[in-house]
């Protein structure tokens, strides 16, 4: 069964037996809006959009798992970003609620990016409150909605949830650094048990992938929402490396693509096992 709301969002819900786990990709979207009077290259966006994770985690809803999709792109509305996180200076006018710019609003790429990059402006003018309150309603809050609903439904029938943030990252990083094959993120340590980010770094490492943790990216707006660890409430980000699977320039898929599929399947179906494991084993203490 899946859940659509178009050009928003795509919820796949398991096939099968259910276990306590929401999959979600934020970034992979590129339904590009009509009303998305971006000043920028089309291209400079698309290098933005996390390609092809939806796909890389098609697999879920067979092994019990939800999977949430954004359909629209990252750069249009960011759902890994806080709701205030907005830069005054980007609308024509005061915004209704006090707003919280954090540092991801100086660098341009808050809530409603105002750069695609660095040094590049996406837009060539400013855009009125009333846009970027629909954007929020229309987008924004759906996911979020979905996200919760999910987790909510999860741990009132299983007592705990796991809910695993997908994304992939350029191969150089800040400062141009060579980025490791997987990064993963739990605000250091924060938003899950430790086991459970051992346990995926442990798998990934096994299958011989390099694996960095909370360095440099440790999760952002979406798991900080969701984990409640205490609660049974875990979250963890995975960024994968896009040159593993895909060429950067022309965002074509490469030869690499099958085999991290299947890694990831494989990922997948233990994260499953894991979250299925730790709920029976609550239930016998
Ligand atoms: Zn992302």
């Amino acid at each position: 069964m899946s859940f659509v709301i178009e050009d928003v969002l795509v919820r796949h819900d398991p096939v099968g037996r259910r276990v306590p786990v929401l999959f979600d990709s934020p970034h992979s979207g590129s339904a590009y809006p009509a009303d998305f009077h971006f000043a920028c290259p089309l291209a400079a966006l698309r290098q933005a959009e996390d390609s092809y994770v939806d796909e890389l985690f098609a697999a879920v809803p067979e092994h019990g798992g939800t999977l949430l999709l954004a359909l629209f792109p990252r750069t249009y509305i960011d759902p890994n970003r806080a709701v205030d996180d907005i830069a005054p200076d980007v609308l024509d006018g005061p915004w209704p609620e006090p707003l919280n710019p954090t540092d991801k609003s100086a660098a341009g790429m808050g809530l409603i990016r105002t750069l695609v990059r660095p040094g590049m402006a996406l837009y060539d003018g400013m855009l009125t409150v009333a846009e970027v309150a629909e954007r929020i309603d229309r987008y924004y809050r759906p996911y979020h909605f979905q996200v919760s609903e999910v987790l909510d439904r999860l741990v009132a029938r299983f007592g705990a949830a796991w809910h695993v943030d997908c994304h992939s990252m350029p191969s150089y990083g800040p400062g141009g650094r060579v980025m490791p094959d997987f990064v993963l993120g739990d605000r250091d340590g924060t938003t899950c048990e430790p086991g459970f980010t051992a346990f995926v770094a442990g798998m990934l490492r096994r299958m011989g992938y390099t694996v960095t943790v909370n360095d440099p990216y440790k999760g952002v707006e979406l798991v900080r929402r969701t984990a409640a660890p205490a609660q049974g409430r875990h979250a963890l980000q995975i960024e994968i490396n896009r040159r593993l699977y895909m060429d950067e320039e022309t965002l074509e898929k490469s030869a690499g693509f099958a085999p991290l599929q299947r890694t990831l399947s494989a990922l997948i179906a233990g994260i499953c096992e894991h979250a299925a494991g730790r709920v029976a084993q609550r239930a016998a203490e």
